[in-house]
């Protein structure tokens, strides 16, 4: 065997590859070696290889391939490739289909850095925890365009498969990353992006670098270490990729949801605050810049306070803390902040870092209620004059609140403790508030109509030895996608055999619709029940357990002895213990309004715009980064919340409203399912534990998402639709035949396709057909 002297130049270009090796293979193979078309696929993915690498391919090795892939006997239905090993790309092919061996095969595929498989159209990523040579240029050339079967399974194959979907059928798509914290679901969303914006041409190559940079800006504020994962993602995010109808790129949006503020002012053991706080300190102290902010380089923050942490060496002298502040800087440009509103945000920042070492000391007084005072006042000045407002007006907003009685302001002094509480409420809401308006900031660059692909990358399923209120929202969050990957794989899938008279078996699949309804419905759900204890100024974090617990008759609520405070859900992914210490000041989440006043007369214009414009408490807010455009007015775009009284809005509720928003823009779209599994809790590579993936497969339905794929038809589209798009494949293009049953069994007939079936009204399709007749349709016109 031979490789041609003068190969086309074709072959060197992986976007034209297809057509050009069926012929090249089909001629040379098949005429010399006599193989069987079903082999070609093996071939074809090796042939690929060795071109990219500029090897010769030795006649050895192909015969070895050829022997092997007799030796395997494959019959010419086998659609994916085994290796030497007989390793798997698909699992609903496994012969054995059980718990035991999908686990197995999972495991022998992530020892050979295998990290990617397939369940029917749904991709498994087990994070490899180190450096994969997987995301080269190579890569990306090697699946653009490409039949799925011809390369292993990768992450590039979910953006092609989405990006060809939406040009072929004109339609939006969704791509929905899940798995728990730690899991690869940020990564995977960073690839996808990348991938999109190769595929959709991005030939303006500063787009490309726009889109990146600034899904990298919102992670800097979004983003923090904690126990469990370095860049853990403490929002949920929603990328859309806009495209024109031709495919193009021209854009990209960014919703957020439910910014974990607490943060800002307490971490638990062994965690940090968002990435941000250290970047600029980092940066700053690099320029010389930290005393102009009036931070200093030898005491560390309280908000940033950590015995892990060191000031000196581990913030301020931190390379990859220092890159990335210029990072951001250089981000800043690009979304057209000037230098004097870098020097805002920064201010912002530090008056916030500033405003959390103000401390306060009780002080007798004749009226018996506790009084405090500041027992610091250079730092109440420090913080001051970053929020450029008084210190004694600021002073007076922590220490005191006014109340209107008959018609009076009376002025109440504030226990130290509600002082400490109107203190970090402060440093939440402008951070929450500087987060919002940064994407929002970002969003006013132009809006951009036409086709897109959303990315899900939410926080993921969280189970840590203390739960509170932020793992509670973010479990809900969890359950609700969970709901919708069942509904659409499962749910909607059966209903449909039923309707149109479909032989296909029952799967049988952990429904979580309980959960949900025991969170979310009204008005006996948890979330209702905690806005009703929140409207009651004397409820106490003890009255709402009891509240849960008279009212929650759910098997998978319980109350634990002895833990105060405590009750337990069974989420799908498991059992979790919270604790409600702090859940109704958690969802009231109110600045008092003395402290609003006084931030409004702030000379900070930044400030004063945080404060002044009602933007959302707890966040969601979109932001368009275009390429060409004005760079806007850089005012906050109108949102829904908006018009609602801030004053009275809950998180729970608005988290209820987010969580619906999203949904809604999911339906609106074709999804396309990542599900991303933790191979160990130590973060090891190479490390399988066999019983933490079982746990995640189990609870993710992972096998019996695999059996509906094997027996079940997880397309199905009405007569006209497919006579319309695939006719081509078996008449001319000039004819029109009718939208009949007959006419689409000719078409599936010339075809050779098998075991698709007919409905009622619908062609029913097994999940690898379309692809196959998408390519049919592409290689026709
Ligand atoms: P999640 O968003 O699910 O919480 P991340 O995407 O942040 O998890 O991943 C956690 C860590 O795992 C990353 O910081 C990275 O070190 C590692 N990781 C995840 N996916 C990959 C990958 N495809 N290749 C290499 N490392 C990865
Ligand atoms: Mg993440």
């Amino acid at each position: 065997f031979k490789i041609p002297r003068n190969p086309p130049p074709t072959l060197y270009q992986p976007e034209l590859w297809s057509d050009h090796f069926n012929d090249f293979i089909c001629k040379c193979l098949i005429k010399d070696f006599e193989l069987r078309p079903n082999v070609l696929d093996l071939l074809q993915h090796v042939f690929i290889r060795q071109i990219l690498g500029r090897e010769r391919i030795l006649q050895k090795q192909l015969m070895e391939l050829i022997d092997l892939n007799q030796q395997i006997g494959t019959t010419g239905k086998t659609r994916y490739r085994h290796d030497a090993d007989d390793l798997l790309e698909d699992l609903v092919t496994l012969e054995v289909l059980d718990e035991n061996s999908v686990t197995e095969q999972l495991q022998r595929r992530y020892a050979k850095d295998q990290i990617y498989t397939y369940v029917g159209d749904i991709l498994i990523a087990v994070n490899p925890f180190h450096k994969m040579e997987l995301y080269s240029p190579q890569y990306t050339k090697m699946y653009i365009g490409a039949k799925r079967t011809a390369n292993p399974p990768h992450i590039f194959a979910v953006a092609d498969i989405a990006y060809q979907s939406m040009v072929s059928y004109n339609a939006d798509q969704c791509i929905v990353i899940s798995g728990e914290s730690g899991a690869g679901k940020t990564e995977s969303a960073h690839l996808l992006v990348e991938q999109l914006t190769v595929l959709g041409k991005a030939n303006n190559r500063s787009l490309q670098e726009k889109i990146l940079l600034v899904n990298n800006l919102v992670e800097a504020f979004g983003n923090a270490c904690t126990a469990i994962n370095d860049n853990s993602s403490r929002f949920g995010k929603y990328l859309e990729m806009k495209f024109t109808c031709g495919g193009t790129v021209v854009g990209a949006q960014i919703s957020e949801y439910l910014l974990e503020k607490s943060r800002v002012v307490h971490q638990a053991t062994g965690e940090k605050n968002f990435h941000i706080f250290y970047y600029i300190y980092a940066g700053l102290a690099e320029r010389k810049k930290l005393a102009h902010y009036k931070l200093s380089d030898s005491k560390t923050p309280k908000y940033l306070f950590n015995e892990h942490i060191k000031l000196g060496p581990d913030i301020v002298n931190n390379t990859f803390y220092k890159e990335q502040f210029d990072s951001v800087e250089q981000c800043f440009k690009v979304i057209g902040f000037t230098l004097e509103v870098h020097i805002l945000v920064y201010s912002t920042l530090a008056a916030i870092l500033n405003s959390g070492d103000i401390e306060f000391a009780s002080v007798a007084s004749e009226h018996q209620t506790d009084k405090s005072n500041i027992s610091n006042i250079a730092v109440l000045e420090n913080a001051a004059s970053l929020l450029c407002i008084r210190p004694d007006e600021l002073q007076e907003a922590l220490t005191s609140h006014c109340v209107v009685a008959r018609g009076e302001t009376i002025v109440r002094p504030n226990t130290v403790e509600k002082a400490t509480e109107v203190r970090d409420a402060m440093g939440k809401a402008l951070y929450g508030r500087l987060f919002s308006w940064i994407v929002n900031r970002i969003n006013t660059l132009v809006c951009v109509c036409g086709l897109n692909i959303g990315i899900l990358d939410i926080f993921g399923f969280e189970n840590f030895k203390r739960n509170s209120f932020e793992q509670l929202c973010i479990n809900i969050a969890n359950e609700q996608i969970q709901f919708y990957f069942n509904q659409h794989i499962f749910a909607w899938e059966q209903d449909e055999y039923l309707n149109e008279d479909v032989d296909a078996r029952v799967i049988e699949y952990e429904d979580n619709r309980p959960l949900l309804d025991l969170f979310l419905q009204k008005p006996m759900g948890m979330l209702s029940l905690l806005d009703e204890e929140s409207r009651f100024p004397q409820a106490t974090d003890q009255t709402l357990v009891e509240k849960f617990e008279d009212n929650l008759k759910s098997k998978n609520f319980w109350r634990p002895k002895r833990v105060d405070l405590g009750f337990g859900i069974h989420h799908y992914a498991g059992k979790v213990i919270y604790n409600a210490a702090g859940f109704l000041s958690k969802n009231r989440d109110t600045l008092p309004a003395d402290i609003v006043l006084l931030l409004r007369s702030s000379e900070n214009q930044l400030i004063r715009k945080l404060v002044t414009h009602p933007l959302t408490k707890t966040g969601k807010h979109t932001c368009v980064l275009c390429v060409q455009g004005d760079t806007g007015t850089g005012e906050t775009t109108h949102h829904p919340r908006e018009s609602t009284n801030m004053r009275t809005q809950t998180v729970a509720s608005y988290f209820r409203y987010s969580l619906m928003d999203l949904l809604s823009k999911m339906v609106a779209g074709q999804p396309h399912f990542v599900r991303c599994i933790k191979p160990n809790n130590d973060r090891q590579a190479s490390k399988f534990d066999r019983e933490k993936v079982l746990v995640q497969l189990r609870y993710t339905g992972v096998l019996e998402t695999a059996k509906i794929r094997r027996q079940g038809y997880s397309h199905r589209i009405l007569y006209a639709n497919f006579v319309n798009r695939y006719y081509i494949l078996a008449f001319h293009a000039h004819k029109e035949p009718d939208a009949s049953p007959e006419t689409c069994a000719a078409i599936l007939e010339k075809t050779k396709l098998e075991n698709w079936v007919l409905g009622k009204t619908k062609v029913f399709l097994k999940y690898h057909h379309v692809e196959t007749l998408n390519l049919m349709v592409r290689q026709t016109i």
